[in-house]
């Protein structure tokens, strides 16, 4: 039998499905042919399908390693409910299962295996991975491996060590939204090349943006409350803080609404019971912090609402895009407040080491003594008040200059003794670039929620570094433009109706030419400068760092001396 019938055989006896979608087709073709992969697609399109199968027609076993041990569980079940024999491994798993699971590891029945990056460290369980042969290794949430995306997981860069006592198994690599750059960097530690990247395009048409701006902090509770009292179906609701995330949930709460709180600071029973009500629609509305929602496989979401914005574009397209995974149009909406931008400039102060930290890493682990030259992660942390996600992102950067070597059983061996302080702060130089790419990622960000441009396009334009739609037609910009020119239309079409000889009404439309930084004058507001200008639309800055954006007809010049 050809390998296309087979496919289509599988496809159908276990999963009951009659065809592959477009992206799925390319991947699990290079799948199974043993090449590598990183497979971009949006949420909802079926990433996990892109092993499942594969799975079913490899001669050994697929390990998935996934941060999501909530949803473990569920795709496991789903998996023995078609027959296929999957196990989990995770700190939630029951000792007597995880002995099930691990027998079934050894004799071989188990098809795919669950677990985490950080069990995957662990030596033993690694020892008994390898025994038997390992015909895929799936990375999912594939972005959480990148220091330059929005959920960097320090523990996803012990998958490169994994994947060699594995064998170098062929990687498959998946993640709903990767700029240029986090995808750069998840090929470089997964060795997949370049031909390996299958991007299956970002935008979703049903998607419908909108920003609304807001003024002082007091309007934005009550705005919230009538954005999801107004909208009908589920929705989520998220804040970037968990004293935000609280406050909205105890609004909506005591408007009646049914509504679920999930945070990271709430006890793991706690969220799991948020989590079910709102999947099983109990609770209409789900109130988070970032905490909630990756791999949240629930078709009908009708709105996100972010309370406040996140730290970067590609974080925003993957939280709002949790909405409207069944196709059917779902509102994306952003409250913007000027001073949620320094809540977020603070959260970034915290994530990566400092020079200083580097330098007292380093100088720990030269400190052992000659005749015990090693150490592991744990002792390290006893000598060192540095936050383990830290420590861990310092530790790989010495690893990946090869000042030290992590052993497989977690042992660290210091390599060179002879570093500088000056050689430490060229490494350390990395770091400060990465700080200066997360501060544009938070301006453009603030520029997408200020533009007048369309938000499709400002969102594609920052993701995939093109837009392929001129304008989606459908956010609130596009929507406010076509008003604006229906308007004009029937204006000149009444001009045209009066007076049917005069001149043609387009060259009064025309906008007036605006150069960036220009001064102009805006009615009430005052004068400002340029900051963007297209035919349909000026933005302008105000003296008070404000931006607005406005129809080019009530947008004056002013002279300049
Ligand atoms: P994601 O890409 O977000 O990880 P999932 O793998 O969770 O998406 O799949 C989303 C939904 O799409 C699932 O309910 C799945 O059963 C369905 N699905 C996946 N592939 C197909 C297909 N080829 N035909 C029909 N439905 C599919
Ligand atoms: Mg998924």
């Amino acid at each position: 039998m050809s390998l296309e019938s087979r496919l289509k055989r599988t496809l159908r006896d276990a999963f009951g499905l009659e065809s592959l979608r477009p992206g799925q087709q390319q991947v699990i073709e290079r799948v199974l042919r043993g090449l590598p992969v990183l497979a971009v697609m949006p949420t909802g399109a079926g990433k996990s399908l892109c092993y499942q199968l594969p799975s079913l027609m490899l001669p050994g076993r697929t390990v998935v390693i996934s941060p999501l041990i909530a949803l473990m569980k569920d795709q496991q079940e789903k998996l023995e409910a078609i027959g296929v024999e999957a196990v989990q491994f995770n700190s939630h798993v029951p000792a007597d299962e995880i002995r099930a699971g691990e027998a079934a590891l050894r004799d071989g029945t188990a098809r795919i295996v669950f677990t985490t990056p950080e069990r995957l460290g662990d030596a033993e369980f690694l020892q008994l991975l390898t025994e038997r042969q390992t015909s895929l290794l799936v990375v999912d949430e594939a972005h959480c491996i990148s220091q330059w995306g929005h959920d960097f997981r320090p523990a996803f860069l012990d998958i490169e060590m994994a994947l060699e006592k594995l064998g170098r198994p062929p990687v498959l690599a998946l993640t709903a939204t990767a700029s240029e750059e986090v995808a750069a960097d998840i090929m470089a530690r997964l060795r997949i090349p370049k031909c390996g990247w299958i991007d299956t395009g970002t935008y979703r048409p049903n998607l419908h943006y909108a920003v609304e701006q807001l003024t002082h902090e007091d309007e934005k509770l009550r705005r919230a409350l009538e954005l999801v009292r107004g909208t009908a179906g589920s929705g989520i609701v998220y804040a970037a803080t968990v004293r935000a995330a609280v406050a909205v949930h105890d609004a909506l709460r005591d408007a009646g609404e049914s509504v679920g709180l999930y945070h990271g600071r709430r006890a793991a029973a706690d969220r799991r019971q948020a989590q079910d009500a709102f999947m099983s629609g109990e609770a209409r509305v789900m109130v988070a912090t970032n905490a909630f929602g990756m791999g949240i496989d629930k078709p009908d979401i009708r709105f996100v609402l972010h309370y406040q914005m996140p730290s970067a574009l590609d974080a925003y397209y993957q939280e709002s895009g949790r909405a409207g995974r069944d196709g059917a149009p779902s509102s994306c909406t952003l409250l913007f407040l000027r001073r949620d931008k320094a809540v977020q400039q603070f959260f970034l102060g915290g994530r990566y080491p400092a020079e200083e930290e580097l330098d007292a890493v380093y100088r720990a682990v030269q400190a052992w003594p000659d005749d015990a030259p090693e150490t592991t992660l744990a002792q390290l942390r006893e000598q060192l008040a540095i936050p383990r996600n830290k420590l861990r992102v310092a530790l790989s950067l010495l690893r990946g200059s090869r000042v030290l070597a992590v052993l497989p059983d977690g042992r660290i061996r210091l390599l060179r003794r002879d570093m500088t302080p000056e050689a430490l702060h060229l490494l350390a130089a990395g770091y400060r670039q990465k700080r200066e790419q997360d501060r544009e990622a938070l301006d453009r960000i603030a520029f997408y929620a200020q533009t007048g441009q369309c938000r499709w396009q400002v969102l594609l334009a920052y993701l995939e570094g093109e837009a392929p739609v001129e304008r989606c037609g459908t956010c609130d910009n596009c929507r406010r433009i076509a008003r604006h020119e229906a308007a004009l239309a029937a204006a000149s079409a009444a001009r045209v109706a009066r007076a049917p000889l005069r001149r043609p009404a387009t060259r009064r439309m025309r906008a007036p030419a605006f150069a960036l930084r220009q001064p102009v004058k805006v009615g009430r507001y005052g004068e400002g400068q340029v900051v963007s200008a297209d035919a349909a639309s000026i933005t302008v800055e105000f003296a008070d760092g404000s931006r607005r954006c406005f129809l080019p007809g009530y947008v004056e010049a002013v002279d300049q001396l």
